[in-house]
């Protein structure tokens, strides 16, 4: 498919989302702008990734390692300052309150700050949890990221062995799921990752953000069409949604899902769980 194939896709399923709710009108509105800027910026790569080799990729994989360095994403520092701008003016729009903070000054600024976003996105048990809210700058860098990281991902799955990687974190960059499903056929888990959209397979039992198996611990809310799942952890107090692709009767576009499913992240994170 092509980058403005999915795109379309993804639009027309936050219109149709946006139909159904409008209440949220402005929220999908809010999410079609961030997704078509998105999908241009990855129109505009032209560039091919340098993977290290085979048995550099299989020892990192079985170190836990993911395999991509922000040095490998194809950013030009004009072209990502222009998408992180404009990400900032949708997201300041929505919100007029962010739109008093200051932005980066130049290109430059603007991808130092994604280099340093980059590194702290990645799950690191050694380091505290961040706690403070994100700026504007941040949020529009996370944003401005996620079309090269889809890209670096397309390219770098292929040559994993995904089966052998069993952590909670992106096999391709590092990041923690925002998302998972249970596969059509066998009801296998795979996880999604919330930078770079990597798929991945995990134990269907057990936390992907602490790791814990007991069993005592981790519930999930089942939706009354038995579609979708709310998995919680109550000894990390971690939340993931999810889908059951067994039970789907809709076309199902994961990008626009992982947006459409608004209400469980309002219903865990008042219940005091975080993504
Ligand atoms: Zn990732
Ligand atoms: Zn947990």
């Amino acid at each position: 498919m092509t980058t403005e194939d999915r795109t379309q896709r993804i639009l027309q399923r936050l219109a149709e989302a946006a139909e159904e709710t409008p209440d949220l009108s402005g929220f999908y509105e809010l999410h079609q702008k961030l997704f078509r800027l998105q999908g241009e910026a990855r129109a505009d790569i032209a560039a091919a990734l340098e993977l290290a080799d085979e048995e550099a990729l299989k020892a990192r994989t079985a170190q836990g390692l993911p395999m991509l360095s922000f040095a490998q994403l194809p950013i030009a520092a004009g072209r990502f300052a222009t998408l992180a701008t404009a990400v900032a003016a949708v997201l300041s729009e929505y919100d007029p309150d962010l739109g008093k903070q200051a932005l980066p000054d130049d290109a430059a600024a603007w991808l130092s700050l994604a280099e340093r976003r980059f590194e702290e996105g990645r799950v690191n048990p050694e380091r505290a949890e961040r706690t403070a809210e994100l700026t504007l700058a941040e949020m529009a860098v996370d944003l401005a990221l996620k079309p090269y990281l889809e890209w670096a991902a397309d390219q770098v799955l292929p040559h994993l062995n995904l089966e052998r990687w069993k952590r909670g974190y992106c096999p391709v960059c590092g990041g923690p799921p925002d998302f998972a499903v249970l596969e059509e056929e066998t009801g296998a888990r795979y996880l999604i990752c919330s930078r770079c959209a990597a798929e991945w397979p995990f134990r269907r039992l057990g936390c992907p953000f602490c790791n814990t198996n007991d069993y005592s611990k981790l519930f999930y809310y089942l939706s009354d069409d038995e579609v979708y799942r709310l998995y919680v952890c109550q000894e990390c107090r971690h939340y993931l949604k999810s889908m059951d692709l067994r039970k789907a009767t809709h076309r199902v576009v994961l990008e626009a899902e992982r947006v459409t499913t608004v209400a469980m992240d309002v219903a865990a994170q008042r219940e005091g769980y975080r993504s």
